[in-house]
């Protein structure tokens, strides 16, 4: 969390590649975010227990360690901070299992820089987004300013993109929302699709709904289409 509404977000480069690591972190710098660099994990780790950043960049290629591990660990200390895992093209399983581990998107490389800009720029953005103030159906009650989220009273820890998600059905609820508005509103219109990255998070969100004690099936598969929020 930023400490105050003027604070320039902070971003946390974890990038071994040197020529990858300056130029991104040079370009975030310009972009007006305070932005620090990490070439291992053990530097990112450190960092991050200084002081939480608002977004983390994580290349799940690193020296010293396992990325998947570190996004775990980071995830233990906050559930606020957005983790963009970023892969080499072919690691897709590895992404799938960055993002069960606790990562929000993840970015394949080679990427072009502006694109990614352009995305890291919606997390944040959507991060301060507040919505309505309260939404609520059936036994789902989610408080957007204070980022809580209860179940039959019963609270649940939701990670940030799960909110969004859950909040964008919620404010459907009984409506049939397309995966394409999910991916959309809750990722970035102007990216690639990668429907893996809203099918983990769905089925996220089915099982934390499913352990406070509600149905399985609140969040309904419409097949070919997206999903429902079942009211009853
Ligand atoms: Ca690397």
């Amino acid at each position: 969390m930023s400490d105050s509404v003027d604070a320039p977000p902070r971003v946390l480069v974890v990038e071994d590649d040197r020529d990858v690591g300056s130029g991104l972190a040079g370009a975030l710098a310009l972009d007006g975010y305070e932005v620090r660099w990490a070439r291992t994990s053990a530097d990112a780790a450190r960092l991050v227990g200084d002081r939480v950043p608002d977004l983390i960049l994580l290349d799940l290629g690193l020296p010293d360690g396992d990325g998947l591990e570190l996004c775990a660990s980071i995830r233990e200390r906050s559930a606020e901070v957005v983790v963009v895992v970023v892969t080499a093209r072919t690691d897709e399983a590895d992404a799938v299992r960055a993002l069960d581990g606790g990562a929000d998107d993840f970015v394949m490389k080679p990427f072009r820089p502006v694109e990614l800009r352009a995305r890291l720029r919606a997390h944040l953005r959507r991060r301060g987004d507040t919505g309505p103030p309260e939404l609520s159906a059936g036994p789902v009650r989610l408080d957007q300013r204070a980022r809580r989220a209860w179940v039959g009273g019963r609270e649940i820890e939701l990670r940030p993109k799960e909110h969004e998600l859950l909040a964008v059905l919620v404010a459907a609820a009984g409506e049939a929302v397309r995966r394409e508005h999910l991916m959309d509103v809750v990722w970035d219109e102007h990216w690639s699709r990668s429907t893996k990255t809203l099918d983990v998070h769905v089925a996220s969100v089915r099982r934390k709904l499913a352990d406070a004690g509600d149905r399985w099936d609140r969040i309904a598969t419409l097949r070919g289409y997206g999903y429902r929020f079942e009211t009853d």
